[in-house]
């Protein structure tokens, strides 16, 4: 019989969002009349840019003929969208990125998924507690761990504590570390990381030689002038560090998928021997065996955003969330509950009042004011004792969500 890679019987089942569903499903059945407002979400809710709608349907015109049909693209992506990623995004703040260090995809949780695959199987990880799960998962997967332990932590990997008490700006590691998964905006804590913050991980990455994979799929959320949209903003960083960029929360690309991934040549690796080798070199290696492309219809949809009227309706679409976010952010504070992020990021991180369990907090909610959040521990055992509100719902719910908090919620 085929044996099964034993590293996935490691991982817990997705306890996290099929517990959400199995609370609120039973205290629909117990409560028919109940009117639930979601804020646990990590999904938009408002329509794509009429930009990317445009463009798509251009997009699909052509595939109706043989003269401007398109199969099999560049599995790196279409030029027209490289060369405006690498404008917008780089050069015109700056930053020199080429082209091929440029590799479009079908979103960011595949390329920030996939890409441990490229490193050597007995490097040290260094992960955010709390954090979004994928990062820590697929390491599991690939056996770069031990077993879970005892306090949800699992063995062999470097964890950095993020609470109130440090600003949820993790400490450098105490040992060297070789993978440093940084996500800023954060996911789940809404928080950032500073242009003097991000430059203390540069000089670890370049003085123990590990990279840095930073994760940046909430930057079009950033407001603050001191947050950097790109770690490549930082000296250095070119020589040490992987970003994730996507389409996602910048345009609401969520169903539409596509994403992007930033690997300068001068990131590198070593052999077992000894010799150095371009993660980049590795990278398309990988993406031109495993993935055909992203549909030259979604590029077409997401290029469209770079355009004056694109960056225009992303800018009013982000606005929108944003706006949530204050709403959600002030009314809690004018509840008395001390609230985090929401500044430069979708995601609201609340403190539970009277350091409640995060999941009994969840069933307060629930019960006395028909709103579903996300518990803190499910995102690692340091979100114990906080809550994430997303400020992804349309505008009426939020406002609604909130008067009942402030009205109705006692503690
Ligand atoms: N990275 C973070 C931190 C996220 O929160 C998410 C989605 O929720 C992703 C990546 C995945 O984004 P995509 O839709 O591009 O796969």
């Amino acid at each position: 019989m085929a044996t099964v890679n034993e590293n996935y019987l490691k991982l817990p089942g997705s306890y996290l969002f099929a517990e959400i569903g199995r609370r609120v499903a039973a205290f629909k059945e117990a409560h028919p009349e109940a009117d639930i407002i979601r804020l646990g979400i990590g999904d938009v809710t408002q329509p794509l840019p009429a930009v990317c709608i445009d463009a798509m349907h251009k997009a699909v015109d052509e595939m109706a003929k043989a003269e401007t049909f398109r199969g099999y693209g560049p599995e790196q992506g279409y030029d027209f969208l490289i060369e405006a990623i690498r404008h917008n995004n780089y050069v015109g703040l700056g930053i020199e990125i080429a082209a091929n260090e440029i590799f479009v995809s079908d979103g960011s949780k595949s390329d920030c998924g996939n890409i441990q695959e490229i490193f050597g199987v007995d490097n040290k990880v260094a992960i955010t507690d709390p954090v979004y799960p994928v990062y820590l998962d697929t390491n599991v997967m690939a056996g770069r761990t031990g077993e879970l332990k005892e306090d949800g932590h699992f063995e062999g990997i470097t964890y950095l504590p993020c609470d109130a008490e440090n600003s949820f700006s993790p400490d450098l590691p105490n040992e060297r570390v070789d993978m440093i998964y940084l996500c800023c905006p954060n996911n789940p804590t809404g928080t950032t990381l500073s242009k003097e913050e991000l430059t203390k991980w540069v000089k670890y990455a370049k003085e123990n030689k590990s990279v840095i994979l930073f994760d940046a799929a909430y930057a079009a959320y950033i407001t603050e002038a001191d947050v950097p949209r790109s770690i490549y903003e930082i000296e250095g960083a070119k020589e040490v560090a992987i970003e994730f960029r996507s389409f996602s929360k910048t345009a609401g690309f969520t169903g539409t998928r596509c994403g992007y991934t930033v690997i300068p040549k001068a990131v590198k690796g070593l052999t077992k021997e000894g010799k150095t080798v371009e993660f980049n070199k590795l990278w398309n290696r990988r993406h031109t065996t495993k993935f055909n492309g992203t549909a030259y219809i979604i590029q077409r949809g997401a290029a469209a955003i770079y355009t004056p009227e694109g960056q225009k309706q992303v800018k009013e679409l982000v606005g929108y969330y944003m706006e949530n976010a204050r709403i959600i952010r002030e009314g809690l504070k004018a509840a008395g509950i001390e609230a985090y992020g929401g500044v430069n990021a979708p995601y609201i991180w609340l403190k539970t009042p009277n350091n409640m369990p995060s999941w009994d907090f969840f069933d307060k909610l629930l019960t006395e004011v028909n709103i579903v959040g996300t518990p803190g521990a499910g995102f690692g055992p340091c979100g114990e004792g906080y809550f994430r509100l997303t400020a992804f719902g349309d505008r009426e719910n939020t406002l609604r969500a909130i008067e009942r908090i402030k009205n109705k919620l006692h503690f």
